[in-house]
């Protein structure tokens, strides 16, 4: 069977590598740029490693801890510094409460001792112990769910700065199944979300332990796309190929790249963020029936200063920032403090992110005003004499997808239209089951095995 990945992102790459278990599978790559990783883009500069992209994942998940261990590259792995992060509240710094799961306390000692939440708040985010069960039989938004039980204050000063960074949404419109699916079990089953933070921290490391729950790598997130291309047949990955449109062939594809090359497969396994997918789908107008899943804009920007230029900093890890603010910084990683392989001695790094829901035209400025306005965030928090040693600025359009309500039924009748009209089109990455990088593993490597179980039936029949 001949099979073709378009992206080589890390959900592309971990398709290949599966199927490059298969001999009786002929898969090849096709990647639009010059490089391998998409949103996985680390470099060094001086002795700094710099992350303009994904700058860690999460252990826990298996998917990524398992590929990693399988390319032999366990040693080179880091585990982050757990010092404490903040979150700007009335121009200060507030610790974000621990121990908690995902922002939700798991007791009542975090969430009545937090300088965050006013005495009133607190009181109204208690309640959760004794509310009843909502009734969660369909998808609802998160925001629903939290506010129902913690009240509007705990959800806005706590809840709505620390998820919404990671699925790029407001909570009053991302999904509880597709983002938060383990505290919609939970709240079905507790009750109280407290309890149900409670009973997550039990069975694993909760923010607030001494074991940090993130990973990199110590030349940075990149080791994991390097040592994917450096175990796979080179001459089964095709850079520059921008894929342009698909066709049906009878039962085949006809792929169309853009430089010109054509590639006729029994199979194709789509990577590319949905909204590009969805232009190469030319046949019977599915293209503009399509959908589009909406993605939001941000750009990250590392500073890099000597040690002694910044003083008055909170001790910790970083910290987020609430829609609100008079500031353009959506959260900064103190990246000396949470990975300290990354920063020479005697150096800080401090990374932004700018570009939030509504507000990305930030985004388009230049690099100079990003920077101004970024060192301007900065010096309300801490204290910054002369300029950075140097700056580095990454835009990513649209690039942080958004999974509002219903979503997952969403995904579905994309991946059924997509199969009314192309014999063997599989949808995988970040648009459809999930964003982090374990994730992405996960889907691309479900893909290929999808793949082979069908050349098998196929063999057999
Ligand atoms: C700024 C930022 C920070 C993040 N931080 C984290 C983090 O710390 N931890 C975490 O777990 N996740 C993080 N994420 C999310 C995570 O990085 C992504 O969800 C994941 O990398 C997506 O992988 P993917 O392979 O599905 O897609 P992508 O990485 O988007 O790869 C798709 C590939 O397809 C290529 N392509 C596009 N169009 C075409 C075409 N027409 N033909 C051929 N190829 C094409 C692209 O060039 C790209 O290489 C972050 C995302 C961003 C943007």
């Amino acid at each position: 069977m001949k099979v073709a990945i378009i992206g080589g992102g890390i959900t592309g790459l971990s398709a290949l590598y599966e199927l490059s278990k298969h001999p009786e599978v002929d898969a090849e790559l096709f990647e639009a740029s010059q490089m391998l990783g998409g949103k996985i883009r680390s470099y060094h500069r001086e002795d700094f490693v710099v992350e303009r992209g994904a700058d860690s994942f999460l252990a826990r998940k298996p998917e990524l801890m398992a590929l990693v261990s399988e390319l032999g590259i366990e040693d080179q792995l880091v585990t982050n510094e757990t010092g404490q992060a903040f979150i700007l509240y009335n121009e200060e710094l507030h610790p974000i409460p621990k121990p908690s799961s995902m922002g939700i306390p798991s007791s009542l000692k975090p969430l009545l001792s937090t300088s965050l939440l006013s005495t009133k708040g607190k009181m109204r985010a208690s309640l959760d112990l004794v509310k009843p069960k909502e009734k969660l039989d369909e998808d609802v938004a998160a925001g629903q769910l939290f506010r129902y039980r913690f009240g509007d204050e705990m959800v806005d000063r706590l809840l709505e700065p620390l998820l919404s960074g990671i699925y790029a949404g407001s909570l009053n419109e991302l999904s509880l199944e597709s983002t938060l699916p383990q505290f919609k079990a939970l709240a079905t089953k507790h009750r109280s979300l407290i309890k149900a933070s409670e009973a997550i921290q039990k069975k694993q490391p909760a923010t607030g332990t001494n074991t940090g729950q993130f990973r990199t790598f110590k030349n940075g997130l990149i080791t994991v796309i390097e040592a994917l291309e450096a175990k796979l047949d080179q001459a089964s990955i095709h850079k520059d190929h921008k894929l342009v449109s698909i066709e049906r062939d009878g039962n085949q594809h006809r792929l169309s790249f853009e430089n010109g090359h054509v590639q006729i497969v029994d199979a194709v396994i789509m990577t590319v963020p949905q909204p590009i997918a969805a232009l190469t789908f030319v046949e019977d107008g599915l293209s503009e029936r399509l959908e589009r899943l909406r993605g939001t804009s941000v750009a990250t920007v590392a500073l890099a200063f000597r040690e002694s230029d910044v003083s008055e900093r909170q001790d910790g890890t970083g910290f987020l920032v609430p829609k609100g603010n008079d500031t353009v910084i959506k959260a900064v990683t103190f990246v000396d403090k949470k990975w300290p392989t990354s920063v020479p001695d005697g150096h800080v790094l401090l990374r932004s992110f700018v570009g939030r829901p509504g507000q990305e035209e930030i985004v388009n400025e230049n690099d100079d005003v990003i920077v101004e306005h970024v060192i301007e965030g900065l010096s309300k928090m801490l204290k910054i004499n002369g300029s950075p040693l140097w700056y580095d600025v990454e835009r990513w359009q649209e690039a942080m997808p958004t999974y509002t309500v219903g979503h997952k039924h969403r995904v579905q009748q994309w991946r059924e239209a997509v199969n009314g009209t192309y014999p063997y089109v599989l949808l995988a990455g970040a648009s459809y089951d999930g964003v982090g990088l374990p994730d992405c593993v996960r889907q691309g490597t479900n893909a290929a095995n999808q793949i082979v179980n069908q050349e098998k039936n196929n063999d057999k029949q």
